[in-house]
């Protein structure tokens, strides 16, 4: 069984997930840890969402200018969102402004796994590489930051193996 969602995950680890995917226990070990879906389903929501987060955890970092869902960035095993940064002239001065791309396929998914892919999009307006520093700001922001990313690849495998009726 490929789990191309579990790349860069040890051995022993994989064996895990392949035996728990054997005996059907995938799908009913997500749903029992994380019952229910955030509630910020549209982009104008996830906007808010973008925002209270900056505010509570990276007060000095200017805020986000556009962020949304998009359904065509597919969640793989790179990229589960996207930060962009676009350098613009205006008024004569170069100006940066930030964005935030969401896969659409966490526009229906448990509040922690949008938690989780927002903070790992916001440290990138701090740390554009996955450099330490990088991953310790995402703990920082989120203590469970690595258990949820690894929860998420699970999740996205799940459905993957149709699992999951939605
Ligand atoms: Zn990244």
């Amino acid at each position: 069984m490929e789990l191309t969602y579990l790349q860069g995950y040890d051995d022993e680890t994989l064996d895990g997930v392949r035996r728990l995917v054997e005996r059907g226990g995938l799908a009913p070990y997500l749903a029992a840890k994380y019952p229910g879906c955030h509630p910020h389903t549209t982009n104008t929501l996830l906007r808010g969402y973008v925002e209270e987060l900056r505010r509570r955890h990276l007060k000095t970092a200017p805020a986000v200018a556009r962020v949304e869902y998009d359904e065509r960035l597919v969640a793989g095993e790179a990229a589960l969102g996207l930060h962009t940064f676009e350098s613009r002239v205006h008024g004569g001065r170069l100006r940066a402004s930030s964005g935030i791309r969401i896969a659409g396929v966490f526009r229906r998914a448990p509040l922690e796994f949008l938690r989780m892919i927002v903070v790992h999009e916001l440290a990138h307006l701090r740390e554009r590489e996955h450099t330490k520093a990088f991953w310790r700001l995402c703990v920082a922001m989120e203590a469970d930051y690595h258990q949820l990313e690894f929860d998420v690849r699970l999740w996205l495998t799940a459905r993957e193996l149709g699992e999951f009726q939605s």
